[in-house]
């Protein structure tokens, strides 16, 4: 598996481009290596096939300019700490070698989102612990882990300026045609009735609105960031 800087984490196939996708367009854009994980296939969605969503999350991937993305295909609705989920994320974690890894915020709407998040959080740990797969390495856990909002915000600890990829996020989301697009062969759901797309675009302009700037994704940190001075704050 090929190293990232920074990796991704959703629930579902298409939760990390509706949560983070101009933070990682922009990230891709400047350079930088981002790998993609989705935890389960989707496979309880009312609308795709496993096949389509499949083909959908691949196409979303190569609009945003990422590394790869893989599919720990645990159960749709299962996602459940047990020492077998857990040592998926650890093996990826340990493969990857990220940096940085973004999971789902701790609070939403879907309490796949919110498992998914602990899960992630289980692994970040355990990739660090010696007697957690011995036979992989390195033993190490990624620098920083962070969460992001997929239905419910909370006050980040800060929000990433995504203006100038915002038209690249909103063409990875609507790749995932199964779930969003408004079609008779579809039924009709809360994420294709027409809003959805507005209701994500809404929050990322709030938060671009208070970092005075148009368009802007929200993170939180697991823990206090610590700075050598106040000065760094300054570009
Ligand atoms: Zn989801």
């Amino acid at each position: 598996m090929e190293k990232v800087d920074f990796l991704a984490f959703g629930a579902h196939p298409d939760d990390i481009e509706c949560g983070i996708g101009g933070t990682i367009a922009k990230l891709t854009r400047l350079g930088y290596k981002v790998g993609l994980v989705d935890l389960t296939l989707g496979e309880m969605a009312t609308n795709g096939t496993i096949e389509q969503r499949q083909d959908e999350a691949y196409k979303a991937m190569e609009i945003l300019g990422a590394s790869f993305r893989i599919n720990l295909e645990i159960p749709d609705r299962g996602i459940n700490l047990t020492p077998e989920n857990i040592e998926k994320v650890v093996e990826i974690l340990r493969k990857a070698q990220p940096k940085v890894i973004a999971a789902p915020y701790w609070v939403d709407r879907h309490p796949d989102h919110e498992r998914a998040g602990s899960l992630v959080k289980e692994g970040f740990f355990s990739a660090g612990l010696n007697k957690v797969l011995p036979e992989i390495k390195p033993i190490k856990r990624p620098e920083k882990y962070l969460r992001y909002f997929l239905t419910i915000s909370a006050t980040p600890s800060f929000v990433v300026d995504v203006t100038e990829y915002y038209s690249i996020k909103k063409r990875a989301v609507l790749a995932h045609v199964s779930q969003f697009a408004h079609r008779p062969e579809f039924s009709q759901t809360f994420l294709n009735e027409g809003q959805f797309l507005g209701r994500i675009e809404s929050r990322d302009l709030f938060f671009g609105a208070q970092i005075g700037k148009r368009y802007g994704e929200g993170f939180v940190l697991q823990e206090l960031l610590e700075l050598e001075h106040p000065l760094v704050l300054i570009k």
